[in-house]
């Protein structure tokens, strides 16, 4: 039997790492969505959609070596033969479809985008294969300008949700190109006198990306790691005229932050400032929102030189840290005892839909049976229409908190029930 076969049979499950969204759990991360959206709009960022896959090209280009690139990523040959990847973050399609839209010529261009992403990567609590990200890319912004505007756009989303003082925002420079090739050499020296110490990983990065050893979880690599040279001493004087900008900007602004000399990203694009919001209350998946300067992407995929800055964060890990009530509006239901109230009914729900109540309408079953329903499904109001209230134009109302009931006439349902809600 194939393995095809046998899967299919298998239990009804979502494959390992994904999960169904509903419920509360969707309500926090809906939540979340929207309340980076509406930040981002603020600040002129248009929404923006890519493809759920790229061509494995966008995340993958010659020389680069990462761990999202190299072990993370979904990637598959469709059937016509291409190589394409679900894509594991936004930032690389959005740069993309910058280029592909024509858009480098009207620069600046803001952009928010939320949507799923895709890492193969071990599953735990908020680690998962298919996550959801909010993100925020700013173009065409070079000098400190867009670091701080996209760093603001990050302090508003958070305090939206109430989890600014709950989360410390870290940050560091990567210089620029010059002070990277500088830095990539201390490190290199450093590193190689200690290669038989370090993770096989990070033996394999000596080689192909030196950078990314800063990334390493590993226990070993993080020892070594205290006493590596620092990326600070290595930039130039222009890169720290940039990052003390960032700095002094963030003060006068009143932004906490914290200097982390040891905050890096791997990709040969990225420069100047590198940032986090990291949460204590999630072990290992503590980085909430992770951001900072990439002004050599486009070029990287065929553009022109145009600069780049955003961040990304895990609406799941969010969600996970967000306090409050997410429990479902409570409905008003509607009990329509007979065929003809049901029709009734109907227009009475349309009715209070149009003054924003949630409305349901509970077919079926005899009146016991209905009001269990009604309770279940949290309401707050009951409206029973029997014969004789359908023959009166009217609804008995029962208040099921209270348990008051009284009849109110069909007229004057919509108003009765703003007034008790509001
Ligand atoms: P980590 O160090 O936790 O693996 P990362 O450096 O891979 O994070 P980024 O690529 O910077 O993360 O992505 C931005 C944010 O997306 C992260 O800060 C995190 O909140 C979220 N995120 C990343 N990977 C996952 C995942 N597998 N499941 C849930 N959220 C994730
Ligand atoms: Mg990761």
């Amino acid at each position: 039997m194939s393995s095809a076969l046998k899967s299919s049979e298998s239990k009804a499950q979502p494959v390992r790492g994904t999960r169904d969204l509903l419920g509360e759990e969707k309500r926090r991360q809906s939540y979340v969505t929207a309340q980076a959206q509406q930040a981002s709009a603020l600040f002129g960022c248009e929404e923006i959609e890519t493809p759920l896959f790229e061509e494995t090209g966008v995340f993958y280009r010659l020389g680069e070596s990462s761990d999202i690139v190299t072990k993370e990523t979904y990637t598959f040959e469709d059937r016509g033969g291409s190589s394409l990847t679900l894509r594991p973050e936004g930032t690389a399609p959005v740069a993309r479809a910058l280029i592909s839209n024509g858009l480098t010529q009207t620069l600046p261009a803001k952009f928010f985008y939320a949507g799923p992403m895709f890492r193969y990567e071990r599953p735990q609590k908020g680690r998962y294969r298919q996550f959801t990200q909010v993100g925020v890319e700013i173009f065409g912004l070079n000098s400190y300008h867009g670091d701080i505007e996209t760093i603001q756009i990050a302090e508003n989303f958070l305090e939206r949700l109430g989890l600014r003082a709950q989360v410390s925002l870290e940050l560091n420079s990567l210089g620029d190109a010059a002070s990277r090739e500088a830095y990539r050499e201390k490190l290199v020296t450093y590193f190689t006198r200690y290669q038989n110490d370090l993770s096989e990983d990070s033996r394999h990065r000596l080689k192909q990306n030196p950078l990314r050893i800063l990334d390493s979880k590993d226990e070993g690599d993080r020892k070594l790691l205290k006493d590596a040279p620092l990326y600070g001493d290595s930039l130039t004087v222009e890169a720290r005229s940039f990052f003390d900008q960032v700095l002094k900007t963030l003060e006068n602004l009143g932004i906490q932050y914290r200097h982390n000399p040891y905050l890096v990203r791997g990709l040969d694009y990225y420069c100047h400032t590198a940032f986090e919001y990291v949460s204590t209350d999630l072990g290992a998946q503590g980085t909430v929102l992770a951001g900072g300067r990439y002004d050599g992407l486009v070029k990287n995929l065929g553009g022109p030189e145009v600069s780049g800055v955003g961040w990304a964060a895990g609406v799941d890990r969010l969600a996970l840290l967000l306090k409050g009530d997410f429990t479902a509006p409570r409905p008003v239901v509607i009990l329509p005892m007979g065929d003809a109230a049901e029709a009734k009914s109907f227009e009475i729900a349309n009715l209070l839909r149009a003054q924003n109540t949630v409305t349901e309408i509970l077919y079926g079953g005899n009146i016991g049976k209905r009001l269990k329903k009604a309770t279940k499904a949290n309401a707050h109001t009951a409206l029973i229409i029997g014969d004789d209230d359908l023959a009166q134009n009217q609804a008995q109302v029962r208040i099921l908190d209270r348990g008051t009931e009284e009849a109110v006439a069909f007229d004057k349902l919509a108003a009765y029930i703003k007034d008790i809600t509001s």
